[in-house]
């Protein structure tokens, strides 16, 4: 029996300006009176610029939804032109942190040592990391799947203690299921999400990998994702484009009414 609360988490990446970030959080919190969040989490990530907005809006209305930022420096503070720390989210109510995700990793050249420090610098503020890994469809083409989302999720947590392990939420997103409206199989997300989950029992034994939640990304829609939530190592969805409707959203966080 597992314990993991589901989480529905919404990247927004580069979308809305502040007022807009307003009103879909504002929407979303009317729609989701109609969800039992007792039983699943609903997140948003907005862009750095419209986390205060999102903060003022959670709080004012008291609104079932946590909230966290797309991106991290691996810096505490100090001379990192256009970074932006984890204490500075913490001080805005964040609760978590995108990490890795395949959008970094191909246009800003991050590879698995800034991933990790970054992993590191969330956790010493108490951020939860959602640390993405996924492969390319050359990878996929070639069978090599497990290998290569496993080989990322070592890179990450390199160095982690276990109980910071079971602090991390992964998230498998192949990388050619992102934006695509082709998304993975429930068999194929459940193939590579109970792989994440037995190396993370294999490093750091049965408590932590039962704790850990890992969420499948990758073109997941209200029309798709209580197939996908049936498998036993899908702990929840990060989902880009379908979190940028409230109603939509609102039905993915929603799925097993
Ligand atoms: P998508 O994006 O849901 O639009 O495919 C997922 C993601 O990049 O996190």
């Amino acid at each position: 029996m597992t314990t993991r609360t589901p989480l529905m988490a919404g990247n927004w990446k580069m979308n809305l300006d502040w007022k807009q970030s307003l009103s879909l959080v504002e929407e979303l919190g009317e729609a989701l009176r109609e969800v039992d969040t007792t039983v699943v989490e609903a997140a948003v990530l907005p862009p750095f610029v419209n986390i205060r907005t999102v903060q003022t809006a959670v709080e004012a209305g008291d609104l079932p939804i946590s909230y966290g930022a797309q991106d991290i420096s691996a810096h505490e503070s100090g001379a990192y032109t256009g970074e932006i720390s984890g204490s500075m989210l913490t001080a805005l109510g964040c609760t978590y942190v995108a990490v890795g995700h395949s959008e970094r990793r191909e246009y800003h050249c991050e590879g698995e040592v800034e991933t990790n420090a970054k992993v590191k610098a969330a956790l010493s503020v108490g951020l939860s990391p959602i640390l993405c890994v996924g492969e390319p469809l050359e990878e996929r083409k070639a069978g090599k799947q497990v290998e290569y989302s496993l080989a990322q999720l070592e890179g990450g947590i390199e160095g982690l203690s276990a109980e910071d392990v079971a602090k991390v939420v992964v998230a498998y997103e192949p990388v050619w299921a992102i934006g695509t409206g082709e998304v993975a199989t429930p068999d194929d997300a459940q193939e590579v999400c109970a792989a994440i989950r037995d190396l993370v029992r294999t490093k750091h034994g049965d408590a932590t990998a039962d704790a850990l939640r890992v969420l499948y990304g990758g073109s997941v829609k209200s029309s798709n994702v209580a197939e996908l939530m049936t498998k036993e190592d899908v702990d929840g969805a990060l989902v880009g484009g379908a979190s940028l409707k409230a109603e939509e959203f609102a039905k993915i966080v929603g799925y097993q009414d």
